[in-house]
C-alpha cells in the first residue's frame, strides 16, 4: 500500500472538525497526525468525535503542531477571525490547506493566492463540500441564462458567524457569469424595515435565515412570466460534507496555487 497522507485537522473540537476527525480516521489511506484547537487541549481527538481513543491529543499551537508532526494537508474548519493566519502558517511550511471555513474576503483570497504561488503549494478554499450543493450551484448558473430574475434564500443554524453564507456568495458569482446585471423588483419599492429585501449582489437579492435546528440549506428561486423555478439543496447532517472533504484531501497534493471551489477540483 502506498504511504498514507498525513493530515492535521485545525478546529478539531468544533462541530465540523469533529466530523472531519471521524472521516479521516475512517479512511485507511489517511493518517490523522495532529489535531489543533484553541479549546480542549490534551483531549483525545477521536474521543471528542465519539470514537475510541486514537492517541492524537488536541494542541493549541499550529506552528508547533506542524513542526512536530509534518502533515502534508491541513483541513481548517475554524472561524473567520482565525482562518487567514492558519492558512498563512500552513503554506509557509508547505502544508496544503483544505479550507472549509467561510467568511474570507476577496482581499484575503488574493493574499492566499500569492502565498500559495510563492510556496508552490496547493490550497483549496471551498465554501461548500456537499456534492449536492455543488450541483445546485451548477444548475442555478445554467438556469440564469434563461431566467435573469433570481433571489437566493439560505438557511443555517443560529451559531453561524457570517452572513450571507459562502455558498450563497459563490452561487451569486456563478449566476453573474451567465446573466445580464438587472435591477430586480419595482423601481419605487420601499423597505419599511431596513434589510427586508435582503442583501444586494449585482441586483440579485440574498436572504439569510438563522434558526436553531437548521444545518445548511439553500434555495435559488427564479421567476419569469407565469412560472417559477426553485432549485434547493439541504444538508441534513454534517456528514454530507465529508465525501467532498476526503476527495479534496486526496487531490490537493497534486495541485499548485489557490483553487476556489471544490467544483474546480472534481468536475
Ligand atoms: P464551531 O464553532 O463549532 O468550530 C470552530 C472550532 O474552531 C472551535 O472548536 C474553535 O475553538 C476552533 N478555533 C477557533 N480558532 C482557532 C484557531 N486559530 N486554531 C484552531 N482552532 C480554532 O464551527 P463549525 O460549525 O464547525 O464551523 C466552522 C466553519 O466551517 C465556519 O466558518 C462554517 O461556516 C464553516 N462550514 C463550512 C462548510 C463547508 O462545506 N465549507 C460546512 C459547514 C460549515
Amino acid at each position: 500500500m502506498s504511504e498514507r497522507i498525513r493530515v492535521l485537522v485545525s478546529g478539531a473540537r468544533g462541530r465540523m472538525g469533529r466530523e472531519v476527525v471521524k472521516a479521516v480516521l475512517g479512511d485507511e489511506s489517511l493518517a490523522l497526525v495532529a489535531a489543533v484547537d484553541h479549546n480542549g487541549m490534551g483531549e483525545d481527538a477521536a474521543v471528542l468525535a465519539g470514537l475510541p481513543a486514537c492517541g492524537v491529543l488536541l494542541q493549541g499551537d499550529l506552528t508547533a503542531a506542524i513542526a512536530e508532526t509534518r502533515p502534508q494537508v491541513m483541513v481548517d474548519f475554524t472561524n473567520p477571525a482565525s482562518v487567514l493566519e492558519n492558512v498563512r502558517t500552513a503554506l509557509a511550511a508547505r502544508v496544503a490547506p483544505v479550507v472549509g471555513t467561510t467568511g474570507l474576503s476577496t482581499k484575503d483570497m488574493e493574499e492566499i493566492a500569492d502565498w500559495a504561488a510563492a510556496n508552490e503549494t496547493g490550497c483549496l478554499i471551498a465554501p461548500n463540500f456537499a456534492i449536492g450543493a455543488l450541483l445546485m450551484m451548477r444548475f442555478a448558473r445554467d438556469a440564469a441564462r434563461f431566467f435573469p430574475n433570481v433571489e437566493i434564500i439560505e438557511y443555517h443554524h443560529d451559531q453561524k458567524l457570517d452572513a450571507p453564507s459562502g455558498t450563497a456568495i459563490k452561487t451569486a458569482e456563478l449566476i453573474r457569469e451567465e446573466r445580464q446585471a438587472i435591477r430586480q423588483g419595482h423601481l419605487q419599492e420601499e423597505e419599511k424595515i431596513a434589510g427586508s429585501r435582503g442583501g444586494d449582489f449585482d441586483g440579485m437579492r440574498i436572504h439569510s435565515v438563522r434558526l436553531p435546528g437548521l444545518v445548511a440549506h439553500q434555495e435559488v428561486i427564479f421567476g419569469a412570466l407565469g412560472q417559477t423555478l426553485s432549485i434547493r439543496h439541504d444538508s441534513i447532517s454534517r456528514e454530507s460534507f465529508m465525501p467532498g472533504v476526503l476527495e479534496a484531501i486526496h487531490r490537493i497534493g497534486a495541485c499548485k496555487g489557490l483553487i476556489y471551489g471544490l467544483d474546480k477540483l472534481i468536475f
